[in-house]
C-alpha cells in the first residue's frame, strides 16, 4: 500500500511487499520514478527541482513509461528518449532494463534558446541531473556534499567548525533546501534568501529549515544574536537576493561565508530579476524571453557584485554549481570568476580518489531499513572518519521525504561492498524489502562540467565529454539496471554532460553480480579519470586498490 503524502496529497509515496510490476527491479524503477514526483517541487507540471528538471516529458509520456515498466519482462530493455518512451527492446536478462538519453544536443545547436524552442514543440526535456533519471531523493541528495564543504571551509579558517559563524547564502529551492540545515549542522548562523515564500515556508514544514524573518532588520537581529551565544541557526528571509546582498554589504556587514543556490543557470525558468514578482516571471516566459533574461542577467550582475565585494573585504565566497558566475562574466563582471567553484576549492582530493555522493533508497517505504543500513554502515567503516560522522548528524538531523533514503560519500570498493551487503540483507529478509544504490551525477567518472565538475583540471581536459559517455557504455556492458547520458537544458544548455546509474538489490545472486560489476567498474572509472588527469589521490588509489588504469610509458 503506498503511504499519504503530506506534501503533494496527489502524489503518494510507494511502499509496501506487493508488485505491479513483474519482477522488483521492474518495480523498484516504478517506484523510484513516483518517488522523485512525491518529494519533487512541482509534480502537477512533472517538474522535480533546479527550475526545469523533469521525471518525464510530457503527461502522457509518464503514462507511457509506467505502462512499459509494469508489462515489460526482465529480458527488455525500455529505451527512453529526452522523458518520452520510444520502445522497448529483446534484449536480454542481463542487461539493463531502462537506458535514457536525455538532452542532448549538438554542439553548436546547444543553446539556452534552442532548447526553449525545442521544449515548446514538445520535443524535448531536461531531466536535470537526477530527475529524469528517476534517482532524486529531496533536499538530502545534496546535503553531504554542501555539509563537507562548509567543514572544509570551518577546517581551514575557522577552527574545525563554524560556531559563531556568518553564513550568507540564496536559493531554498529543490536542492538549495538543504543549505540551512547543512549550515546549521556545521554550527553555522546561517541566513537564506529566497524570493519565494512557499520554498521558505516548505523548508520550514519538512524541518530543514528552523525561523523565517519578517525583514531583514530582523534576520540580522536573530543572526548575531546566534553569532554571540555561538548557536547554530537557521533563518530565511523572503526577498531577492539581488538586492539584499548589496545591501547587507552596503551596511558595513562581512558574513564569514557567502555563496548562492538561486537558479541563477536558467534566467527565464529559473532566477528571478530584482523588482519582479513570480507572477510578472512567469507571465514573461512565453512571450517576453529576451526580456527576462536580460532582465535576470543585469540582477545577477548586482549579485555577483556583492559577493565579490565581500570577498574584496575577506568573506569566503564560492560558487555553489548554479553557474551565476558565468552568467555574470557574460553580464560584463570580468573578474567574476576571481570566485571559486565548490568542486576545484574544497572537494577534487575526494573526487580523485572517486569519493562522492553515493545513495540508496528503501524500496519498502520503511525508515527501519535504513536506520539498519546505518548501523551497517558504522560497522563496516568504523575507521572513516567522514563517513561514522556524517551517520551520526544524518540521525540527528535529517527528515526523510518521500522513500526512505540515504546519501553517504563512498569511494572505490567501499559501494560495492556496502551495496553487497545490503543484497544479503535482503536476502536473509533482515531488510523489508529491496534496495536501490544510485548516485548523484556529479561524481568522479560521470560528468564534464567544465563550469562546475570539471572546472581547471590539472591537464586541461575540462570540456572533454568522454567521461560520461564511456561511463555509461561500461555500465551497460556491466549490466546495471539504468543508465542515462543526460546534457544540460535550459541555461544549463552546451555546459555539460553527465551519466547516471541505478543498480537494485533485490536479495538474488544476479543482483549480487550486477552490483558487484556496475558499482566496482563505475567507481573504478572514475579514479581512471583522474589519474589520467595526473591527480596523485588517484594515482595513489590505482596503486593501493589496484586499479585497471593503463599507465602509458
Ligand atoms: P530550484 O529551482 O528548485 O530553486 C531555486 C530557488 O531560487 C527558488 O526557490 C527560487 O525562488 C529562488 N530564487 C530565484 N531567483 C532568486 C533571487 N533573485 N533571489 C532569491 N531567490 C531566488 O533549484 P534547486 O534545485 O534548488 O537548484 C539551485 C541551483 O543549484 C541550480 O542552478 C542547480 O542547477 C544548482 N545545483 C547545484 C548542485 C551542486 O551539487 N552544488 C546540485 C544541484 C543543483
Amino acid at each position: 500500500m503506498p503511504k499519504a503524502n503530506p506534501r503533494h496529497p496527489k502524489f503518494l509515496i510507494p511502499s509496501g511487499p506487493e508488485l505491479r510490476a513483474k519482477g522488483w527491479r521492474q518495480e523498484a524503477l516504478l517506484r523510484l520514478l513516483e518517488n522523485v514526483l512525491s518529494v519533487g517541487e512541482d509534480p502537477d507540471n512533472l517538474v522535480v527541482y533546479a527550475a526545469l528538471g523533469k521525471a518525464a516529458r510530457s503527461w502522457a509520456a509518464h503514462r507511457g513509461i509506467v505502462k512499459a515498466l509494469i508489462e515489460m519482462d526482465e529480458d527488455q530493455t525500455l529505451l527512453i528518449q529526452s522523458g518520452k518512451p520510444i520502445g522497448l527492446v529483446k534484449t536480454h536478462a542481463k542487461a539493463p532494463l531502462v537506458i535514457m538519453a536525455n538532452c542532448n544536443i549538438v554542439g553548436q545547436w546547444a543553446k539556452a534558446e534552442v532548447f526553449y524552442e525545442l521544449q515548446r514543440k514538445g520535443l524535448i526535456c531536461w531531466g536535470g541531473l537526477t530527475a529524469g533519471a528517476w534517482q532524486y531523493i529531496g533536499s538530502q541528495g545534496v546535503i553531504q556534499g554542501t555539509y563537507e564543504i562548509f567543514m572544509r571551509i570551518a577546517e581551514r579558517r575557522f577552527g574545525g567548525d563554524l560556531y559563531g559563524r556568518f553564513v550568507l547564502t540564496a536559493g531554498l529551492g529543490g536542492m538549495g533546501g538543504a543549505q540551512p540545515l547543512a549550515g546549521r549542522m556545521a554550527g553555522a548562523a546561517i541566513l537564506c534568501v529566497d524570493i519565494d515564500p512557499e520554498r521558505a515556508r516548505k523548508r520550514q514544514q519538512i524541518g530543514y529549515l528552523q525561523e523565517i524573518a519578517p525583514d531583514l532588520d530582523s534576520a540580522l537581529v536573530m543572526i548575531d544574536a546566534a553569532i554571540k551565544e555561538k548557536r547554530a541557526l537557521s533563518v530565511g528571509l523572503v526577498g531577492n537576493a539581488a538586492e539584499i546582498y548589496p545591501e547587507i554589504a552596503r551596511r558595513g556587514i562581512v558574513p564569514d561565508v557567502v555563496t548562492d543556490q538561486t537558479s541563477a543557470h536558467d534566467l527565464v525558468y529559473g532566477y528571478v530579476p530584482k523588482g519582479m514578482s513570480i507572477d510578472q516571471v512567469r507571465g514573461l516566459r512565453d512571450d517576453g524571453q529576451g526580456q527576462l533574461m536580460a532582465a535576470s542577467r543585469a540582477s545577477i550582475v548586482e549579485h555577483v557584485t556583492a559577493m565579490l565585494e565581500f570577498q574584496k573585504r575577506g568573506s569566503e565566497v564560492f560558487d555553489n554549481g548554479n553557474l551565476i558566475r558565468t552568467q555574470a562574466r557574460e553580464g560584463g563582471v570580468a573578474n567574476a570568476f576571481d570566485i571559486p567553484i565548490f568542486t576545484e576549492a574544497y572537494l577534487r582530493p575526494l573526487f580523485a580518489r572517486a569519493i562522492g555522493p553515493f545513495r540508496w533508497m528503501a524500496l519498502s517505504g520503511e525508515e527501519s531499513d535504513i536506520a539498519r543500513i546505518d548501523d551497517l554502515l558504522l560497522e563496516m567503516f568504523p575507521d572513516n572518519k567522514i563517513i561514522t560522522n556524517w551517520v551520526r548528524l544524518a540521525r540527528e538531523h535529517i527528515p526523510f521525504e518521500g522513500l526512505p533514503a540515504r546519501i553517504a560519500w563512498l569511494g572505490h570498493g567501499e559501494r560495492t561492498a556496502l551495496a553487497r551487503r545490503v543484497n544479503e540483507l535482503v536476502a536473509d529478509g533482515e531488510l523489508k524489502g529491496p534496495v536501490a544504490f544510485s548516485r548523484d551525477h556529479l561524481d568522479a567518472g560521470a560528468m564534464a562540467h567544465p563550469n562546475i565538475m570539471t572546472e581547471r583540471m590539472k591537464d586541461g581536459s575540462d570540456a572533454i565529454a568522454d567521461w560520461p559517455l564511456i561511463d555509461a557504455m561500461m555500465l551497460c556492458s556491466s549490466m546495471a539496471d539504468l543508465v542515462v547520458v543526460h546534457s544540460g537544458g535550459g541555461g544549463y544548455a552546451g555546459y555539460m554532460t553527465s551519466c547516471g546509474v541505478t543498480v537494485v538489490a533485490d536479495g538474488t545472486d544476479a543482483a549480487d553480480e550486477r552490483l558487484d560489476y556496475a558499482l566496482t567498474n563505475d567507481t573504478a572509472l572514475g579514479v581512471m579519470r583522474y589519474a589520467d588527469a595526473g591527480y596523485d589521490e588517484a594515482l595513489d588509489e590505482v596503486a593501493k586498490k589496484d586499479v585497471p588504469y593503463i599507465r602509458l610509458s
